[in-house]
């Protein structure tokens, strides 16, 4: 029997997965469903009850003691409610209270999904054996999560580590969030291309203008594909050399589909750090490329679960 099996779940924009995993973060068993995105908010619900009916249809289920969620964001742990950008029909949507309601009572665990994309990383990935640490993950967007004395930290409300939305450009272009010259504004795949199509850079004959385009055009030595990654390396070695400064990570790790682009671009992200990254405790920080893959969330949705379990278990005093 496995006394230490979670539930957990990865909701997104385009879907929703949910596992049973053991201590170990091995998965024993999924189930997916795609995000009715556009549909009102009960619709979504239904989704994600499907998802968990699968769950707890099997004969695993009557050993998980905890659900993890991780969620598009913004979330709201201290509320048990969800509001993502890119699901317009959850607005202050009380999801906790609903995953509780499918699963029979147990106790659930809800942060943003940056920070369960962190807590896989430091778990079981590129952070591993590191007590302050930087995940990221630059894809469509850009989002994060940290790791504070050997500990996730994802603050009071689950969305500590939010480095996409940290201005780097003062008077940058205005970012979906409300500010201006936000880390994502500039190094999100979608700003990649944009930036890169905006300065002349012509797509292949397939007509593919994604940011995974523009990367291998940069790997040819196109100098407009080059320059654009490096704009976009640029805006997130500021962003983690703010965040270093300010807490003292030793290690960033980046993850999400940019990330994949590999030396196009870590090469200009590392030779930027030097420049933003001067005090000497932020010197020896590291940059590496994620290990966690598609998986990521749910792994993470998982750990949350298990330490809030442990946590649980000390403050009843086992
Ligand atoms: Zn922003």
């Amino acid at each position: 029997m496995h006394t230490d099996l979670v539930a957990a779940l990865d909701i997104g924009g385009t879907k929703i997965a949910g596992a049973l995993v053991d201590g170990h973060g091995r998965i024993l068993l999924r189930a997916q469903r795609p995000t009715p995105a556009r549909e009102d908010g009960e619709t979504v619900m239904r989704a994600v009850e499907e998802v968990v009916a699968e769950l707890t249809g099997s004969p695993l289920w009557g050993s998980a003691s905890a659900v993890g969620i991780g969620s598009a964001g913004p979330v709201d742990a201290s509320t048990g409610t969800v509001s993502p950008v890119n699901v317009p029909g959850w607005r202050d949507y009380p999801l906790v209270d609903r995953v509780r309601a499918a699963t029979g009572g147990l106790p659930v665990e809800l942060i943003g999904d940056g920070v369960a994309i962190t807590a896989a990383e430091h778990w079981q990935g590129a952070a591993r054996g590191h007590d302050n640490a930087l995940c990221m993950v630059v894809s469509t967007g850009v989002g994060g999560g940290l790791v504070l004395n050997g500990r996730l930290h994802p603050g009071p409300t689950g969305n500590a580590g939010h480095i996409g939305h940290i201005s780097v450009e003062l008077d940058g272009e205005p970012c979906a969030c409300g500010s201006r010259g936000c880390v994502e504004r500039i190094a999100s795949g979608p700003n990649i291309a944009r930036r890169a199509l905006a300065n002349g850079w012509q797509p292949g004959p397939d007509g593919d203008t994604s940011a995974a385009a523009v990367a291998e055009a940069a790997r040819a030595g196109d100098p407009v594909a080059v320059a654009s990654f490096a704009r976009a390396a640029q805006a997130l070695a500021a962003g983690i050399a703010a965040t270093a400064t300010l807490v003292e990570i030793d290690v960033a790790v980046i993850g999400g589909g940019v990330g994949k682009a590999g030396d196009v671009l870590f090469t200009p992200l590392r030779a930027a750090l030097k420049t933003y990254a001067t005090l000497s405790f932020v010197q020896r920080l590291e940059i590496v490329p994620a290990q966690m893959g598609t998986d990521a969330g749910l792994v993470g949705a998982a750990a949350a679960a298990l330490t809030r379990r442990v946590g649980d278990a000390a403050e009843a005093g086992v």
